[in-house]
């Protein structure tokens, strides 16, 4: 059997240990510490978002910032379609309605019109949207401008949501950074990983302080356990923040991985018949956290998604179709949602790729090989 190639594998760069030993040396084996400041300072200036606060998942982020945008019961929070579940589950937590918007085509994020349409029709019904997620897939930055815009015209808060992009920006601006909140994932897959980990990150410093507190089981200011608030326990280990910073000082050589593996990907395979990868707009740089393609079999002379998903398997290569959309879901049935037929489009043509930064030039070989040769 061929050696396995994963989509997205952990790699670590080498400063990693030497900041969880500090944490060893230290006895700082707990949900704080220095590691924990040094992440948070440290990714405070990489997104130049003025507080941080480095929490146990991305979920937990989203979960928090749903909270802290006062979401409750009967509140309904738009999110986009597209995406991993971990995106809407938050929604269900605190017990508010997830209302799905499919992607443009251009990015595959959230269609901005197809937002405002859902705006203003949840108004007729009486409804007033309190959030909106936004996600930044594969690494992909949104339609920002234009999503902003909506935003701000009907005075709902923003979350975006960029578990996947980080290292990604939008004129200028890192992916995270442009709304009321941004939430970051460092769990196994992603670009750079803490093992698990996530941030939550906002201009807001009350938002964040508060979020640290909820996240620390609400512990009010007493010489006793007291407490005014439920609270939750998100925070980040010292062990894993070390991992964390390690990670960091190799953040722009594992973007520059990233986006090299789909230079070579798209040079490779881009004049096959019928593929088509998804490319950056004008203004926006992607950290290409996965490379993705569409394949229209009507063009490729019948070779589909699945031929290339099973043709890479049978290699012992890992691929993924694009992820299946929320109004699609299962556990979704029943929930609002307005749709354009885009996100189910690219579910049934896409697929990921094998993206890690680790992957040689071999291994990437591999993959185009076992793909140019179905099209013979
Ligand atoms: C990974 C991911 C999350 C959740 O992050 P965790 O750290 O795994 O909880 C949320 N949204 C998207 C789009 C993701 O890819």
């Amino acid at each position: 059997m061929s050696t396995k190639i994963w989509l997205s594998s952990p790699h670590m760069g080498g400063e990693e240990l030497n900041f969880v030993n500090e944490a060893f040396a230290a006895n700082w084996i707990a949900p704080l510490g220095p590691n924990v400041d040094g992440f948070e300072v440290e990714l405070s200036g990489i997104t130049g978002v003025k507080h941080v606060a480095a929490l146990s998942s991305g979920t937990s982020a989203l979960h928090l910032a749903l909270i802290l945008a006062g979401v409750g019961r009967e509140d309904e929070v738009i999110c986009q379609s597209m995406t991993f579940s971990a995106s809407a589950n938050p929604i269900m937590y605190v017990g508010a309605l997830p209302v799905f918007v499919d992607s443009e085509k251009d990015t595959w994020n959230m269609d901005p019109d197809l937002l405002e349409e859902a705006i203003l029709d949840r108004i007729k019904k009486g409804k007033k949207t309190k959030a909106i997620i936004i996600v930044h897939l594969y690494g992909m930055p949104a339609k920002m401008d234009e999503i902003i815009a909506v935003a701000r015209k009907y005075e709902i808060t923003l979350i975006e949501d960029a578990a996947e992009a980080l290292g990604s920006s939008y004129k200028g601006i890192a992916c995270g950074a442009m709304g009321n909140f941004g939430i970051l994932s460092f769990n196994g897959n992603k670009i750079i990983t803490t093992s698990g980990g996530g941030a939550l990150i906002s201009n807001d410093e009350a938002a964040v302080k508060q979020a640290r507190f909820l996240a620390t089981q609400a512990r009010d200011n007493a010489p006793h356990y007291e407490h005014s608030h439920v609270g939750y326990n998100y925070r980040m280990s010292n062990i894993c923040a070390g991992i964390g910073r390690g990670q960091l000082k190799v953040l722009n050589e594992r973007v520059q991985q990233r986006r090299s593996n789909k230079a070579y990907y798209s040079k490779t395979l881009g004049q096959l018949p019928g593929i088509k990868f998804l490319d950056e707009i004008p203004g926006s740089m992607s950290n290409f956290w996965l490379t993705t393609l569409v394949i229209d079999p009507t063009v490729s002379k019948g070779v589909t998604r699945e031929n290339i998903r099973l043709a890479l398997a049978a290699d012992n290569i890992e691929s993924r179709p694009l992820w299946k959309p929320m109004h699609l879901q299962p556990v979704f049935v029943g929930t609002p949602a307005y749709v354009n037929g885009t996100s189910e489009e690219l579910f049934n043509m896409g697929l990921c790729l094998p993206s890690g930064s680790n992957l040689a030039r071999a291994d990437l070989e591999r993959v185009t090989n076992i793909i140019c040769n179905l099209f013979d």
